[in-house]
């Protein structure tokens, strides 16, 4: 085992600290890789500060962090398809069982045996996983992705998770040429959103409840921003969307959103907020609409996601922060105070 500086949150009151884990010795299969950079997402706020107790309860000490690119420094006597010295991304997913139906198709973030990347646990060594807070991590081969060489490792590290969370749902849709496609919040998730909508030749409209949002989500490549605290306007456009991706983690009205959607529409829910959405069934069976979820996306679907991102030069906008600096951006990324995402420069990690 090797000891890795990271930085951790003790207990659920806790405020981030540095600290000291054991990183695995690498296996024949593993990939051990230098973190340079990992975006903050809002979930490694509420793992940090159990807030998911119900569902996943925290184990302290917690390293969150799954946006993680970094360098490949040694690979295991069976890696293939990395070689030291690459560049290389680690997202929400560090294994799964390779064996269900949810593996055979791809999508092992379904796998009812996956390993995610913290606060999960950890095969090899026990207790549970460490994330990307870290200097550096030890990777099973099968779930490390190839980044492209031409993207801003800051600015590719959101593209782990909330770059594959708004891709996969969009993928999934289909053919979004030509269509009408709205993005529901510009935050971390939607300004991703707004960039593969834009790249895959839809019509992007951002709704927002922030006037002062619109000028960034036309020059983030939206087409239109509508706002949502505007009943006249939302009206305006009622029946024309083809289909839209709701970000929005709070709690809000999804009706709101139904009714703009036009015939065999689909909202596709990506943000998980705390209390259920009352959905109004007449809403639905009008116009035979759906409302679907996402979760991030399986392997193959990441990795595409990063060579898209390589060919259309598409990464997260992104504030460079030094570790030290970990508590003040929670607080600023709970006042949404971010555009639109935290990197953190992992070379501070070794200054103290
Ligand atoms: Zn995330
Ligand atoms: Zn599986």
């Amino acid at each position: 085992m090797h000891n890795a500086k990271a930085y951790s949150a003790a207990s659920a009151n806790d405020p981030l600290a540095p600290d000291t884990i054991q990183r695995r010795d690498t296996t024949d299969r593993d990939v051990r890789i230098e973190i340079l950079f990992c975006g903050i997402c809002h979930s490694d706020l509420h793992t940090a500060r159990d807030e998911w107790s119900s569902i996943m309860p925290t184990t302290y000490p917690c390293v969150p962090g799954h946006e993680i690119v970094g360098r490949v420094v040694e690979v295991g006597s069976a890696v293939t398809t990395f070689k030291e010295g690459d560049l290389a991304g680690v997202g929400c997913l560090v294994d799964s069982d390779h064996a269900c139906d949810a593996c055979d198709h791809g999508v092992e973030q379904f796998c009812p045996d996956a390993t995610f990347t913290y606060n999960w646990p950890d095969k090899h060594l026990g207790g549970v996983t460490y994330g990307g807070y870290s200097e550096s991590i030890v990777v099973d081969e099968s779930f490390v992705l190839r980044l492209p060489a031409n993207l801003d490792p800051a600015g590719a590290a959101p593209l782990l998770c909330a770059g594959i969370t708004t891709y996969s749902p969009i993928r999934r849709w289909g053919d979004i040429k030509g269509k009408k496609v709205g993005v529901v919040g510009l935050g971390g998730l939607g300004h991703m959103g707004v960039k593969f909508a834009r790249a895959f030749g839809a019509r992007v409209v951002v709704c927002t409840t922030s006037p002062s949002k619109k000028e960034d989500a036309l020059r983030l490549g939206a087409h239109e921003v509508i706002l949502s605290t505007d009943a006249e306007e939302m009206q305006e456009h009622a029946g024309t969307f083809d289909f839209i991706l709701d970000t929005i983690s709070a709690d809000h009205d999804i009706n709101a959103y139904i009714n703009m959607l036009g015939l065999d529409g689909n909202i596709t829910l990506v943000g998980a907020p705390e209390k259920p959405l009352p959905v109004s069934a007449f809403a639905l069976l009008f116009g035979r609409k759906s409302v679907s979820g996402s979760l991030i996306g399986g392997i193959a679907e990441t990795q595409e996601m990063l060579d898209f991102c390589g060919e259309h030069d598409i990464t997260s906008d992104v504030e460079v922060i030094p570790i030290q600096k970990i508590n003040e951006a929670y607080e600023r990324m709970l006042k949404s105070d971010v555009k639109y995402r935290f990197s953190i420069d992992m070379a501070s990690l070794k200054a103290g």
